[in-house]
């Protein structure tokens, strides 16, 4: 449908707009109602702690990406990456659990 094309292109620029306004809504990771930010490349948007951690995620994948094609250690790099990940997951199963 050459419509949604429009519309795709469409949404690329509201969720621009979006993520500068701050606008409140559902953060994608804990649920709650909350101001929003967007992450670059990512569609989805989440609260003020979860886009830490979601941030801190993609940044450490990408550390770990790169030492590991150096050659160099990433045990380190690894741990911090699960402690990160604990808590993203911690805080969705929270939201599970929560009518919000
Ligand atoms: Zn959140």
């Amino acid at each position: 449908m050459p419509l949604q094309l429009h519309i795709a292109g469409g949404e690329a620029v509201l969720s621009e707009l979006y993520a500068e306004l701050n606008i409140a809504g559902q953060c994608s990771v804990c649920g709650r109602v909350r101001d929003l930010f967007a992450l670059p490349g990512r569609p989805e948007k989440f609260c003020l702690e979860c886009s830490a951690d979601v941030a801190s995620a993609i940044q450490l994948t990408t550390e770990i990406d790169a030492e590991a094609s150096a050659g160099r250690a990433t045990a380190a790099l690894e741990s911090e990456f699960s402690e990160v990940s604990r808590r993203i997951l911690e805080r969705s199963q929270l939201a599970d659990l929560s009518d919000v």
